[in-house]
């Protein structure tokens, strides 16, 4: 791979890229088939990934014509990855057997080992017969939408395509790689003012978070809507509160900490809520939902917002659905993408129907969505919200911290790439923009 490596930090032509061998094999973080049952009995707190994640080099598949073979510089850490590494819901080996049983190409992917990642920034070093719009040499990063453009159903909105898969989740040969394979529709270009690890980190979380808020399939937010924004400061969460506020609605951000919640006022949110402050308890016991601790929230948001939320941006799921639903707005949406604390939700109907509310569910994006969320960001009109960053090789443990929300943003990693601040091309353009925005998370 250092052919590669030192070719693209010469900024080699696609024709030199297109010239160098491609390894028979590659370095890539994956779990094992073997390992299933590793965790059987233990809480889902106590599964570690830091066991079941391992950095190992993988044979190189074989490319499909409608696919691109990319040497990755950086990824990051989705929460995906930890469902895939504790085995929860379910092992996703066998997501992999079924693409395997697709067809010839979907073969490759059913293998003993799960390559994981669900971004990636990085060159096109190979590029198959029947891709058109990308060349060798192409910086880019990708978005994890894999979709079948034979299959009908894919034509209309490419999320409701019967066999639409999340890449690196539902496919092998995911981001977290010195390699990867992906199909041409997942890529766009590369924002030229970000280096490859502040690139690598918007594409799986800010898609989510577009299509929940401003694309038309989610809540479609308007000018002056109240957003209620839990985990305003995690993945999801933090291009969620940059989208409300550039689409001239208000955000009311839930966060847990002091420290997150300065970086949510920083970020420009005014309205915070630090639920570990409040000391919020939605379920009084295991089975009881507690109406007054809903009641409270519902206060605590009229008192900051002067009004119940028009929207609420759900995803921790089984601790907070209830509550979501009581404190939303009469004729208002709950648009949920999630349950990270348990997806057996449950909520008071009545508050639903006899107050008109909607829930409208989330999955990703389409293929437009996300570029269109690329384009923001290329624009510097939303910043990416990197934290931290690690080299490939600490994978599991950056895995283990976002399992115990121990991060703010997203977790950045180095895969190819050397060091940070590698591959800002537009220095302009982010002197334009300002240090300070584009390292908010950082910083903060
Ligand atoms: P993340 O970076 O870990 O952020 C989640 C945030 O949620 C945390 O910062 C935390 O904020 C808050 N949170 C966690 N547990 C909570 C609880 N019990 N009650 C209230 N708040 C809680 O994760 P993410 O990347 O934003 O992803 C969030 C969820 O969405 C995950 O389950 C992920 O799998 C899912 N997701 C789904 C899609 C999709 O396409 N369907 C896409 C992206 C993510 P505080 O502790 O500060 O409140």
């Amino acid at each position: 791979m250092h052919e590669f490596l030192d070719a693209i930090l010469a900024g080699a032509p696609g024709d030199e890229l297109a010239a160098i061998p491609l390894p028979e094999s590659f370095r890539a973080a994956f779990v094992r088939k073997e390992d299933i049952g590793m965790f059987e009995g233990l809480d889902s707190a106590d599964k570690d990934p830091r066991k079941s994640l391992y950095v190992d080099d993988v044979a190189t598949p074989e490319i499909a014509p409608d696919e691109v073979v990319l040497a990755v510089m950086a990824s990051s850490i989705n929460f995906n990855t930890v469902w895939t590494s504790i085995f929860e819901p379910l092992p996703t080996f066998g997501f992999l057997s079924r693409l395997g049983k697709e067809s010839v190409w979907g073969a490759r992917h059913d293998q003993p080992f799960h390559v994981v990642g669900s971004d990636a920034s990085g060159v096109v070093v190979r590029a198959g017969s029947a891709v058109r719009n990308w060349k060798v040499g192409d910086k880019v990063v990708v978005h994890c939408n894999y979709v079948d453009d034979q299959d009908p159903s894919a034509h209309d909105d490419s999320m409701l395509s019967s066999n639409q898969r999340i890449w690196g989740f539902e496919t092998n040969y995911g981001g977290l790689a010195d390699l990867t394979v992906v199909k041409a529709n997942q890529l766009m270009p590369k924002p030229a003012h970000l280096s490859w690890e502040e690139s690598a980190v918007n594409g799986l979380c800010a898609s989510t978070s577009y299509r929940m808020l401003v694309g038309r399939h989610g809540a479609r937010m308007k000018q002056g809507d109240n957003v209620l924004v839990w985990g305003a400061t995690g993945g999801i969460g933090a291009y969620a509160v940059q989208l409300v506020l550039n689409g001239g609605a208000t955000p009311i951000g839930v966060v847990s900490s002091p420290r997150r919640a300065e970086l949510l006022r920083a970020m420009g949110c005014e309205a915070v809520i630090d639920r570990a402050a409040e000391g919020y308890r939605f379920w009084s016991d295991e089975h009881t939902q507690d109406e007054a601790e809903w009641r409270r929230l519902g206060k605590k948001v009229r008192e900051l917002a002067g009004e119940d939320p028009d929207i609420v941006f759900e995803h921790p799921g089984r601790s907070t659905m209830g509550a979501s639903v009581f404190v939303t707005k009469r004729g208002g949406t709950v648009v949920t993408c999630a349950a990270t604390s348990g997806y057996m939700v449950e909520f008071d109907n009545r508050h639903l129907w006899m107050k008109l509310k909607r829930i409208v569910a989330s999955h990703f994006a389409n293929y437009q969505e996300a570029w269109e969320m690329n384009r923001l960001i290329s624009k510097g009109a939303v910043q990416p919200v990197l934290s931290a960053c690690v080299p490939l090789t600490e994978v599991a443990e950056a895995a283990n911290q976002v399992h115990h929300n121990q991060h703010e943003g997203k977790l950045g990693v180095l895969c190819l790439a050397p060091r940070r601040d590698l591959g800002i091309d537009d220095p302009e353009l982010r002197a334009r923009i300002g240090e300070d925005r584009i390292r908010a998370f950082e910083r903060g």
